[in-house]
């Protein structure tokens, strides 16, 4: 592909400043110059660097880095529950991650974080088809299975039908199966441990009880370390999220319930540690699942509401301690559908008191990290990976543009275009600002 000039963009860097009027010039996969155009500077057209460069005037159009999504699950088929999910024979369910993988490329998020899988290979498969050029998709970490234990949360089982094959999640007992557990994941070539520390309501495992031993989960993080794998926990009770931190699990899905303790444990470590709330999926099943017969009565019966709140609470005393939150958590459901996940950057800002501003970092310079690619990513900088997105108006104003693909009007992965924006007319690009 031509090397490509965006000039006339109003950039958001990612670094937290008001973006700024400029130039941004990418060869190959990479950034290569980002200047800024306000004093009347340019990169000159006679330029060797921008000869033959594909041209792109973008008449004030949003330039930003491609997002982050930190809680994903390709194989989650956007059905009402795990059993349906689960039960998707191999065959379509890998088709349907790779659409799935698209879609989130269309939607702006250039790289995603494998949360579980709902077969133990689904999500290898699909990273490594990504990384081979067979199928498009954002940058992907590839996960396990989610790990529980019998009856626990992913015990999808039947006391008849007792096979792995029936099961939602992989199901250890005691310290010894979940060495062989984590060990035959990293055989797969899992990039993670996805372990489930606490329960959900739906499943009738109330959020605020814990699974496991500390022992068992000791065991997890030790022999996942030793691999080189990372660990992440689905943790909504106090008790599981001090385990995370205790034992060294980076990553935190949920955390709706938090005391004082958990909060100082966490602050103390907060470079340690990433949190992913998922409150799409709280509020979602609290008040928008009832064509699933999960009426509102119905989920506030099983705790949702009670816990939203918790949660809401736990996310601002987080936000205020300065640990990090990023978007994603539980798309693919039938009430969180693949492709609306944006809407965890509006909740972000509408619930838990975040700027826009601190929302789109939370979507781009944290997503670097979160990635396991440090700087790599989430910047518009000189020497940065070109994952970018050119927006049509500003998600610093209104940060639900983001939800709208008609307003993403291009998306470029690794200085691809997966969407080339719409050219207006035959020499240039040009939107009205
Ligand atoms: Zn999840």
């Amino acid at each position: 592909m031509a090397d490509v000039l965006y000039t006339n963009v109003r950039i958001f860097d990612g670094g937290g400043e008001a973006p700024f009027t400029g130039d941004v010039l990418v060869q190959g996969n990479t950034i290569s110059r980002v200047v800024k155009t306000a004093h009347g500077q340019r990169l000159p057209p006679s330029s060797s660097m921008i000869a033959g460069a594909q041209v792109i005037d973008a008449g004030g159009a949003f330039l930003m880095p491609g997002m982050v999504e930190a809680h994903t699950h390709f194989s989650w088929n956007d059905q009402p529950s795990l059993d349906a999910i689960q039960r998707m024979p191999p065959e379509e369910h890998i088709l349907w991650c790779a659409e799935v993988a698209k879609k989130y490329l269309d939607m702006g998020w250039t790289s995603c974080v494998g949360a579980a899988a709902a077969k133990p290979r689904l999500d290898v498969v699909i990273r490594n088809a990504i990384n081979d050029g067979t199928i498009v998709g954002p940058r992907y970490l590839a996960a396990s299975q989610e790990i529980t234990v019998p009856g626990g949360l992913g015990d999808t089982t039947q006391p008849h039908l007792p096979q792995p094959e029936f099961a939602f999640g992989a199901i250890v007992s005691g310290a010894e199966e979940m060495r062989r557990c984590v060990r035959m994941f990293a055989k797969y070539g899992v990039d993670s441990l996805k372990i489930n520390l606490s329960g959900e309501s739906i499943t009738g495992m109330p959020g605020e009880m814990s699974q496991f031993t500390e022992e068992e989960i000791r065991v997890c993080v030790e022999e996942a370390k030793a691999w080189g794998k990372r660990v992440a926990a689905h943790a909504r009770s106090a008790w599981s999220v001090k385990q995370c931190v205790k034992q060294g699990i980076e990553v935190i899905y949920h955390a709706s319930f938090t005391d004082e303790e958990a909060l100082d444990m966490l602050e103390a470590k907060k470079l340690e540690h990433f949190v992913a709330p998922g409150l799409a999926w709280l509020i979602n099943t609290s008040h928008h699942a009832s064509q699933w017969g999960l009426t509102p009565e119905v989920t506030k019966k099983m705790g949702y509401h009670r816990e939203l709140e918790a949660a809401i609470d736990s996310m601002k005393a987080m936000r205020k301690r300065g640990i990090r939150i990023l978007p994603g958590g539980d798309y693919g459901f039938a009430w969180t559908p693949h492709g609306t996940n944006a809407k965890d950057l509006e909740y972000f800002v509408r619930h838990v008191g975040m700027s826009t501003m601190e929302a789109l970092l939370s979507a781009t310079a944290w997503g670097g990290p979160m990635m396991k690619m440090g700087k790599r990513i989430g910047y518009i900088r000189e020497g940065c990976l070109a994952d970018l997105l050119l927006i049509d108006g500003d998600p610093l104003a209104d940060i639900t543009v983001l939800q709208d693909k008609a307003r993403i009007l291009s998306v470029m992965k690794d200085g691809q275009w997966h969407r080339a924006p719409p050219v207006r007319n035959a020499r240039a690009t040009r939107w009205a600002a």
